[in-house]
């Protein structure tokens, strides 16, 4: 038995034309991160905000996922619960590829989260509106999007499986974000084997045991091969 915990970023959906966090020119889809993705931005401009979050939700319309992100479905259904996909995204495409353990760490475009009575129903259309909430009424809803200086989704069962893992995969993630960016460490300081499968290799804490670079729709199904191998 191998335990398999993946941690994903926007690398991962760059092929699928979902544009990273930080683009070549430092920005978030022309915007500064600071002016779109803090708590502070949103209460100086929760129109530009809300703005920002409403047309990424309906960019996901046009994108589908990729060879990546149906790889590690393939590996999820040979190997079950045994591995755990850990998401920095906030797009669908992983369980529109058909992932089911599956953690969003930092939210998702397609729920709410009410700053009222902290629902956080499922949501396809606009908040710009300022519709009402489906629990409570009140129209105090906001994307279910972790911003810098708010806690992660699921911190405990995320590092239960670092913990306990054999092998550590980092997929498409520039590293940057904490806690996420020491995931990779703190499964090696447990046992674990790591690997990296970016782009170009990231500012790791520790160095993974083997690094790959390479568009992820050619490491990820190559990589997943191997693991079948092994595992199955
Ligand atoms: P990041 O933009 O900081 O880093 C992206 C990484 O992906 C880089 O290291 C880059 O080299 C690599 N990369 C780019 N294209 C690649 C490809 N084709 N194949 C493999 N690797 C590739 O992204 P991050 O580390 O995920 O930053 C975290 C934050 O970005 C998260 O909080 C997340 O919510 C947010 N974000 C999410 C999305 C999304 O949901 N798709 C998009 C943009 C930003």
């Amino acid at each position: 038995m191998t335990r398999i915990v993946v941690l994903t970023g926007a690398g991962i959906s760059a092929e699928s034309g979902v544009p990273t966090f930080r683009g070549p020119d430092g920005l978030w889809e022309g915007h500064r991160i600071e002016d779109v993705a803090t708590p502070d931005a949103y209460e100086a401009d929760p129109g530009t905000v809300l703005a920002f979050y409403d047309a990424r939700r309906r960019a996901l319309a046009s994108v589908a996922p990729n060879a990546a992100h149906r790889a590690l479905a393939r590996l999820e259904d040979a190997i079950g619960p045994e591995l755990l996909v850990v998401t920095q995204n906030v797009d669908d495409l992983h369980e529109r590829a058909g992932t089911g353990n599956l953690v969003h760490m930092h939210g998702e475009l397609r729920r709410a989260l009410c700053g009222w009575c902290g629902a956080r129903p499922a949501w396809d259309g606009d908040l710009i509106d300022r519709p009402p909430c489906p629990e409570c009424g009140e129209r105090m809803l906001r994307p279910d999007v972790v911003w810098f200086g708010e806690m992660p989704y699921d911190l405990d069962r995320i590092e239960r499986a670092v913990v306990a893992c054999d092998v550590f995969a980092s997929i498409g993630t520039s590293g940057a974000v904490y806690p996420a960016a020491a995931y990779a460490a703190l499964a090696a300081s447990f046992g674990a084997r790591t690997v990296e499968l970016n782009l170009e290799p990231s500012d790791a804490l520790v160095p993974f045991d083997d690094a790959r670079a390479g568009p992820a729709t050619e490491l990820v199904p190559a990589w997943v091969e191997e693991m079948l191998a092994v595992c199955t």
